[in-house]
């Protein structure tokens, strides 16, 4: 439920209901537009029976939610969500950049990863310690010892790391070293390991499921805020459909329809989308133009070397060449991209 006050309501109004809502043991949430105020309402209703709340000085009304997912749609909170890993902002005027290796292969490979794409500008390192692949007998990531590793890359360079977590286990040993969690597609619907990420209260990279739709991903992530962990970025990462001369459909259309849905920030992954490095540019382009927050981008510093997800990668030129080109296309769509160290 929200509580629409009237326009110019009071800020001792305010208060006063804000005091009674937490007496009643609720949550909060109060969006200040330009107009009117709202305060959005956490917990269950039933607590609030007897308190006639719409009589009250200075409520208009008072709306119940209707999506199922309620912390992270747009009624609840109308303005857009800004999350901030270790002071970069995510979701605000300035675009994200997140890049990497697929996979964490060796200290020397992520270290020279880091710092080429910390010198194109990139905020974020990404790589896989813990690796989900489609086959078990494919690398399966280095574990702790890669979380070791980029923390080191991070360390030299200043770039906040995220990383993907695929069990209980792994949050609990990867909350050591990085910035953020990913969850990844295959466990898009890993309700209980939501729940976990949830808890654990650490910003999470929150990537669609390749067969989910738009209102189950929203759901979804609704398990995580629903824990109170509200730093969730949504990551579009290319759908399943019938087209296979790409890995997976890069689903434009989220970009917007998340956006009117949803206060939380979309970065696009145009690489586990498309497969192949020659079509990461163009996808990207279109991707800030269509509103998207930002990009994470797989960059190797031998992409053919890889030993995952080798067509897909850029090499630290090709990325370079791409920061250059999106820094036009965000002037155009009035964002910001910071380009170089
Ligand atoms: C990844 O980011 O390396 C990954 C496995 O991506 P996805 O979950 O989108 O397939
Ligand atoms: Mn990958």
């Amino acid at each position: 439920m929200i509580i629409v006050m009237k326009p110019g309501s009071k800020d001792s109004e305010i208060e006063e209901i804000s005091g009674i809502l937490e007496n009643a043991g609720l949550g909060i949430h109060i969006s200040r537009g330009i107009e009117r105020t709202i305060i959005g309402v956490i917990g269950d209703k039933r607590l609030l029976r007897d308190i006639p709340l719409e009589l009250m000085q200075g409520v208009d009304k008072l709306v119940p939610i209707m999506e199922s997912y309620k912390l992270a749609g747009k009624t609840f909170k109308p303005e857009p969500s800004i999350i901030d890993v270790g002071g970069v902002k995510i979701g605000g005027r300035e675009l994200v950049m997140i890049a990497g290796p697929c996979a964490v292969e060796g200290p020397d490979q992520i270290m020279e990863a880091a710092k080429a794409v910390s010198r194109s500008g990139a905020q974020f390192l990404r790589g896989g310690a813990f690796k989900p692949r489609t086959s078990p007998y494919s690398f399966q990531g280095l574990e702790e010892e890669g979380l070791k590793m980029l923390k080191e890359a991070s360390n030299a360079t200043g770039l906040q790391i995220v990383t993907e977590v695929i069990s209980e286990r792994s949050v609990e040993i990867a909350s050591r070293y990085v910035d953020m969690f990913q969850i990844g597609a295959r466990n898009s619907q890993n309700f209980h390991l939501l729940r976990e990420v949830g808890r654990s209260g650490k910003p999470v990279l929150f990537k669609r499921g390749s067969a989910t739709t738009i209102d189950e991903w929203l759901n979804a992530a609704e398990y995580i805020m629903s824990e109170g962990n509200y730093n969730v970025v949504l990551c579009e990462r290319g759908i399943r459909t019938f087209e296979t001369a790409t890995r997976n459909t890069l689903d434009i259309s989220s970009i917007p329809v998340v956006k009117s849905k949803s206060h939380l920030p979309v970065i696009v992954d145009p690489s586990h989308a498309a497969g192949r490095a020659q079509y990461i540019l163009p996808l990207s382009r279109a991707a800030i133009a269509a509103g998207a927050d930002g990009l994470i981008i797989e960059v190797h510093p031998c992409p053919r070397c890889a030993l995952s997800d080798a067509a897909q990668q850029l090499d630290p030129a090709a990325y370079d060449a791409l920061c250059k080109d999106i820094g036009k296309i965000a002037e155009i769509v009035g964002r910001e991209f910071r380009y170089g160290a």
